[in-house]
């Protein structure tokens, strides 16, 4: 068996960790430190000089914790094991500084970031509040926009020129619209130059690294909230960049100075996880297509949004192109509005009445006022983010318990 014929969840139980190195320790011991000892002042001066260098993409060896840490390098390393197309990874202490880290390294005031709509709540205020105070500009695009609406669109704004990055989220939180990477890919080599390449990045949070693959789409970047399907357990934040290893030597030098990394503790609980992710997530996406089935033909409920029906031609093109399996979130609406559906979570038993996703337990919460309410009224309404929604993030657990929850609460 060689090395690189083995799965990556094969390898997620001892990959770049060496027991002999830690007393025989079957499993990695938390490197809990601030600070590394240096054998000689030589080799402090040469990992500081190889820090330095903004063309150096090695690793060096163990400086400080701010910089690098054996247990976040043993994470980063599986993870880009695991991501297709991924040559390195940085770890963070959220999905939010992952994205802010990303976003702040390669743009400039001036630039234009064009971005995919809906986002996450968090990354739509950062970009729309934060990014904008920097004088970036920004200009968000729709789901079935195409290649040549969306060519228009930048064309039309007069910054074509100042085009930067392409930002997707895909499946889009809260209610899995999808966006065609492939495309982004395209209009990203449409305005590149040999001058100024435009970047593409992809957060993958709902998909990856087992249903999607962007880098191996052409995209530049993933991003993740490992604290949703890579965490799985409710219990860390943590957040994922991924690409090349030039790219992500970049990203990790900006961690350096904004100093958002993740602590050990945080990457180690995420090294447990990693060994079940592909287990996690394959009973996670039966239960989805399961209750799924159930929710579609329950009277209270008019609409289900989930990967396994589509009404849209073009939606139903781009899961074909891009997705191997419909995932573990739905998204349904109740009839009655807020009322109703405050009435139906305040009912539920089993199922926890919590924002976030991606864990072992079913979560489920109420986008417009909760994890979405700081999106603007228009783009609420544009993309049927109404007070009817209920976001619901499927677990593990035994699919008829969910089912006998659900009807408990919808009565
Ligand atoms: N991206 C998506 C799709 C998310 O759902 C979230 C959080 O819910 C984030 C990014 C931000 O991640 P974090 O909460 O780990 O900072």
């Amino acid at each position: 068996m060689t090395e690189n014929k083995i799965h990556p969840e094969s390898h997620m139980m001892s990959y770049g960790y060496d027991p002999s190195l830690s007393q025989g320790s079957l499993k990695t011991p938390i490197f809990q430190t601030s600070t590394f000892i240096f054998n000689t002042a030589e080799e402090g001066k040469k990992f500081f000089e190889m820090q330095k260098d903004p063309n150096c993409i090695e690793k060096t060896g163990l400086i400080y914790s701010r910089l690098n840490n054996p247990n976040l390098e043993i994470v980063e390393n599986r993870l880009a094991l695991y991501e297709k197309g991924a040559e390195d990874a940085a770890l963070f202490e959220s999905g939010m500084a992952a994205i802010s880290t990303l976003l702040l390294e390669y743009l400039r005031p001036g630039d234009l970031l064009l971005y995919s709509n809906p986002l996450y709540g968090g990354t739509d205020s950062f970009i729309n509040n934060i990014l904008t105070r920097y004088g970036i500009h920004i200009l968000g695009f729709k789901p079935n926009d195409t290649e040549a609406s969306i060519i228009s669109l930048v064309e039309k704004s007069g910054l074509k020129d100042k085009l930067r990055m392409i930002y997707v989220e895909t499946p889009a939180n809260p209610n899995n619209t999808l966006i065609d990477i492939d495309m982004c890919v395209a209009v990203g080599k449409y305005f590149s130059t040999p001058e100024k390449k435009i970047y593409v990045t992809c957060d993958n949070t709902y998909m990856g690294p087992i249903w999607q693959h962007p880098l191996a789409i052409g995209a530049d970047f993933t991003l993740y909230s490992a604290t949703k399907y890579l965490g799985g357990h409710s219990d860390i934040i943590a957040g994922v960049c991924m690409g090349s290893k030039l790219e992500i030597s970049r990203i990790k030098k900006m961690r350096t100075n904004l100093g958002g990394m993740s602590g050990p503790h945080t990457a180690w609980l995420l090294s447990r996880s990693l060994e079940t992710l592909n287990l996690r997530m394959e009973k996670q996406c039966a239960n989805a297509q399961f209750l799924a089935k159930y929710l579609r033909n329950h009277s209270k409920i008019s609409k289900v949004y989930y990967l396994d029906i589509f009404e849209d031609e073009r939606q139903a093109a781009i899961y074909k192109k891009q997705n191997s399996a419909q995932g573990a979130m739905i998204s349904f609406d109740i009839i009655g509005g807020e009322s109703a559906c405050f009435k139906f979570l305040n009912k539920l038993k089993l199922i926890k009445l919590a924002v976030s996703l991606g864990s072992t337990e079913s979560l489920m919460q109420h986008p417009y006022t909760m994890t979405h309410s700081s999106v603007a009224e228009e783009t609420k309404k544009e993309f049927n983010i109404t007070p009817n929604l209920i976001r619901f993030s499927v677990g593990v657990e035994h699919p008829d318990d969910l089912i006998a929850d659900i009807v408990q609460a919808l009565l």
